[in-house]
């Protein structure tokens, strides 16, 4: 689960890490309101559950509580990447005298939290990872010890801080971490965290993710339809089902996640293009009705490829799921199953005798017709 950047930055503020005095704000009005009880100049900030803001042109700096409103009319319903913003972070604008980078974030083949930090901050870590890879400071921690201090001030050294400063962006280090731990995080990324003029450090941006799979032990976190980046994710989320919107034509119905990887595999393959990942399968074979009213809600859907592999949920008993979920949704466009697995005979009777659907006993032979009935090559 993505967390906005006002999420983090107040998860942070609980922490003790220092973040610019700001409020959000959903409209126009409301930005000129918080800009003018900041009382100073303000940088008013998309809030969209990506980076590279700034660039995208989603950040606007004002002098006045006005000018802050009239600039902000300009991110309201604003395409940014792959958002539409409806509500900004305004925030005092910070005096920036330097920008760094630091983020925990789990080291996948060491198994173990991994602290990165740099001075090259502000930008994005993959172009210093690229262009100045000495720049970046990385050290794994032990997940049983945990972060301790006399480790965090070795990373603000190797950084080449020195003084109060290298002791302060330690501190920062060790309640990032914490925060980490705390929250079943898989990142906490700062970037910038900045010194400002008067020589304080503040983190000017704020990116967490909590695993999905540890929402279930984080009360604090409640994925609503703002956490979702489609109104289909969403929707897709509440009937228990993973969607993921792609931009083909053929819409996929596939039973198991494994399966599913393969079968985009197969369509790339064979030269056509998927319109979603989606999975669905297991005990609840029913839920091949939800799946495939979510398939044919996309209107770029040609066609849609139903690909199972049906072991200790059977093939024969999904077979028949699927025979009242396109009775009941009456789809207008072509539907092509390949159907293999336990009872396969039986539930290619079943599509046979119910629909007149003759299913493929071969996913590659299904992959190709459903891309020759998609219009594709
Ligand atoms: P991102 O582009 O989505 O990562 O958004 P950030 O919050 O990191 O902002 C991008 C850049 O905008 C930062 O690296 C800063 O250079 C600039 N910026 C953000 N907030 C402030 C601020 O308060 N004062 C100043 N001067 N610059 C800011
Ligand atoms: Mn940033």
């Amino acid at each position: 689960m993505k967390l906005y950047e006002f999420e983090g930055k107040n998860l942070f503020a609980e922490e003790g890490i220092p973040t610019p005095h700001g409020f959000v704000a959903y409209s126009p009005e409301e930005v000129e309101k918080n800009a003018a009880a900041i009382g100073k100049p303000v940088v008013v900030k998309s809030q969209i559950l990506q980076g590279g803001r700034g660039k995208a042109g989603g950040i606007k700096f004002a002098d006045t509580s006005g000018e802050a409103k009239e600039l902000s009319k300009a991110l309201f319903g604003m395409k940014l990447r792959d958002y539409t913003v409806d509500k900004v972070l305004v925030e005092e604008k910070l005096d920036i005298a330097k920008e760094y980078y630091l983020s925990v974030t789990i080291d996948a083949e060491k198994g173990r939290p991994l602290i990165m930090a740099s001075v090259a901050g502000g930008v994005d870590i993959e172009e210093v990872a690229k262009e100045t890879p000495e720049k970046i400071v990385m050290e794994t921690v032990d997940i049983f010890k945990g972060l301790l201090p006399y480790q965090a001030r070795r990373i603000s050294y190797k950084m080449g801080l020195t003084g109060k400063e290298a002791l302060e962006t330690a501190e920062v280090m060790l309640k990032a971490y914490s925060l980490f731990r705390k929250y079943d995080a898989d990142l906490v990324e700062i970037n910038p965290l900045v010194v400002t003029g008067e020589g304080s450090i503040v983190a000017a941006d704020a990116k967490v993710n909590i695993y999905d799979n540890a929402l279930y032990r984080q009360p604090k976190f409640i994925k609503t339809r703002d956490h979702y980046d489609s109104e289909i994710e969403y929707e897709a989320s509440q009937v228990g089902l993973g969607y993921i919107k792609l931009d083909g034509y053929i819409g996929l119905c596939c039973a198991g996640a494994g399966l599913t990887m393969m079968t985009l595999d197969l369509v790339d393959h064979y030269g056509g293009k998927a319109s979603n990942f989606l999975e669905f399968g297991g005990a609840q074979y029913r839920n091949a009705y939800n799946a495939l009213d979510l398939v044919l809600r996309d209107p770029e859907v040609k066609v849609v490829l139903v690909n199972v592999f049906g072991l200790i949920a059977r093939a024969d008993v999904i077979a028949q799921g699927l025979a009242e979920a396109i009775k009941a949704l009456q789809p207008k466009v072509p539907i092509v199953v390949s159907l293999r697995g336990t009872g396969e005979a039986e539930g290619h009777k079943t599509l046979k005798e119910e629909l007149g659907l003759i299913a493929f006993w071969s996913a590659e032979e299904a992959v190709k017709e459903a891309i020759r009935l998609g219009g594709g090559k």
